[in-house]
Order: C-alpha cells, then structure tokens, then sequence
C-alpha cells in the first residue's frame, strides 16, 4: 500500500529517469483534498486554463477520495476519452454512492479525467486537439492535456497500488464488451493483471499488443508499478446497455477481488471472461483507401485469414468496384468499425484469438 509519504517524488524521478524524461516539474494543478483523511471527500482538480476574458480561469474536474481501513489505494478513471460514456456513468455513481465505512483502503475516483473533451461529448479535448491518453506521462508546462496527465502520473500514481482505466469504443469503434492489459514480460506482474480482467467479468479479458502504446496511461502505470487494467466496454458514441451492466458490475466485483469492498451478492460472471490476445498487427484490418465500409460480419463472429471482412463502397462513383479488406489473421470479431464513413489507414476491424500463453 501507498501512502503520500511513501517514497513517491523518488519513485517518481526513478520512473521519469526510466523513463528517458527529465525530472518531474512540480504539478501546476490545485487541489486541495487531503489524500490521507479518512472517509469521503468531494473535491476539484484545478487545472490552469488561461483565456482572453479570464487569465487566471481552471478548468474544474471532479474528484473524490475515500479512505477507511486498511487496503490498497485503487485509482478509479472514466472520460480519458469524452466520447466514451459507460465509465463515466459508472465512476461517477460510485462516488456519489459508495459508503466509506464498506472501503478497506483507498479509492481516487475521477469519472470523467479529460473534462474538456468529457463535455464536448469528443475523443480529443477541444481545447487543444489532444488525446490525453496519447499524453502521458504529461508535462507540467504543457497544454491542457498535458498537464492533467502530469498531474496523475507525478502525483496520483505514486499514491496508488491499482487504476482500473476504463474505456468504450466511442465514435469510432463498436466492442464486445472487455477489458484489456497489455502483453507483459514480467510473469507475475502479468498475471496479477489478467487476473484482474478475469475478476471483472467482461466477455473477454483480451491482453493486447497495441497500436501507439507509448503514452498512454496503461503504459505510464506499468513504468510506475502501478497494476492497471483498462476497457472496452461498448462504443458507437452512445451509451451501450450490456457495456453498462458490465461496467456497473465489473468495477464492484474487480475492486472485491483486491479487498476494498465486500463482494456482491449472487454468482460471479468471472468465470465466464474468456482470456483472449491481440498477438500483432495482422489482427487489425486497415481501410487502404476512404469510402462507406460494409462490414461482413457482427461482433463476436468466428472467422479466418483471408476471409472478406467487408467492402469499402464509393457513393460519388457508383460504377467503381467496392474495394474488399480481407482479414489478416483467424478468430473472433472483438470490434467493427461503429461509422460508415471510413478515412485512409482507419481500422475497420480488430480480431482476437484465445490466449495460448
Ligand atoms: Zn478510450
């Protein structure tokens, strides 16, 4: 378990040295919730956003701590990316819901930790056309984005023992309802992490080999020592009904796992989360070109290597033979692409094999 006394600035550096990074910057967010006070604190991430008509204007991002017993320090995230609604629904209605006294240890709650892009409903914050989980692990004296990573990996993390990070599909993408790690060298760090996914109780657990993972959260965790799980738990820019139940039950039966609350009565769906991968890139299908994607298959479909995964057709030219994208690799559908209109180089497709591991 972490305290705030606990070594953090050094585990900080050594994370940054680690890294490559230069030594952490102090962070330039306020926030003034005592971390170590036992019981439930509502509060405010203040990140400095300075405008023409304001210039010493925040930004406001909810957060709450809860603190009872003895336990792990779990860090609760929603809304990296604004068009992905179920953790968002989900996190909040813990914070809002969660009685201290049931807490053994500590949970940081933020449901919705890219505020900016949370409230325009968008992947990418419109204040400065940023992922934020393209942005870790942040700067101090970056933009919006940066700064709010900054302040998790240089002040949040070295706090906490676990982050559940969870994401949907969103615009753009539509899941079987998962959770994700990646693929890790450690044996043990591993599978603690699968077992983590498995105590969730999604579909699938799928451990992944991602596309861009350098700066995301997940990643930024495994530098720190923090055990991280995150999410797929719907998508196509709605809020998904089994992606939902997943996300409500799965966060109560994950944290139950590590002891901070008491698990829920009736059976667990644990043991029916298959453990899947994502070995390499074979598995994602890319649009060679733009045009209306077809798909041929729904999620969760059982296909193989070489099999149609649907036809890219142009509208403004109805006598241009659709161009087909083939499937690189065999197993199931883990997630379509959720819009019709598909620009070059667009996944249209992931596919996920059992882990053989
Ligand atoms: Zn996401």
């Amino acid at each position: 378990m972490k305290t705030r006394k606990a070594g953090a600035a050094g585990k900080r550096r050594a994370a940054d040295a680690a890294a490559g990074g230069a030594p952490a910057a102090r962070s330039r967010v306020i926030c003034d919730l005592d971390f170590d006070r036992a019981g439930k604190q509502a509060g405010l991430m203040r990140v400095p956003h300075s405008r023409n008509d304001s210039g010493w204007g925040v930004i406001q991002i909810p957060i709450t701590v809860v603190k009872h017993g003895k336990g792990p320090t779990v860090l609760l995230t929603g809304g990296v990316h604004g068009d992905e609604y179920e953790s968002q629904i989900a996190i909040a209605e813990l914070a809002r819901t969660i009685d201290p006294a049931t807490v053994q240890g500590r949970l940081i709650i933020v449901p919705a930790l890219h505020f900016p892009a949370a409230m325009n409903g968008s992947r990418l914050s419109p204040l400065d056309n940023k992922d934020l989980n393209r942005c870790f692990p942040g700067r101090a004296e970056g933009t919006t984005a940066d700064v709010i990573a900054h302040y998790v990996s240089s002040v949040l993390l070295p706090l906490s023992d676990y982050n559940i990070d969870l994401h949907s599909g969103g615009r753009g993408m539509d899941f079987v309802p998962s959770t994700t790690s990646h693929v890790l060298d450690d044996r043990r760090r591993f599978e603690k992490t699968n077992a983590l996914g498995l105590a969730f109780g999604a579909p699938y657990h799928v451990v992944i080999k991602e596309v861009d993972a350098g700066y995301t959260l997940m990643t930024c965790c495994e530098q720190r020592d923090v055990v991280a799980i995150s999410s797929e738990l719907g998508g196509g820019n709605r809020v998904n009904v089994d992606g939902m139940r997943a996300t409500r039950e799965g966060i109560r039966r994950t944290l139950a796992h590590l002891g901070v609350v008491d698990a829920p009565a009736g059976r667990t769906a644990a043991s029916k989360t298959r453990l899947m991968t994502v070995p390499d890139y074979d598995c994602y299908a890319f649009a060679p070109c733009g045009g209306l994607f077809e798909p041929r298959h729904a999620l969760g479909a059982r296909v193989r290597k070489g099999e149609l995964a649907g036809a890219l057709h142009f509208i403004d030219d109805p006598h241009r033979t659709p161009v087909e994208i083939h499937y690189g690799a065999s197993g199931e559908v883990w997630c379509t692409r959720a819009q019709g209109i598909v620009l070059p180089g667009d996944p249209v497709a992931v596919i996920v094999a059992p882990y053989q591991g």
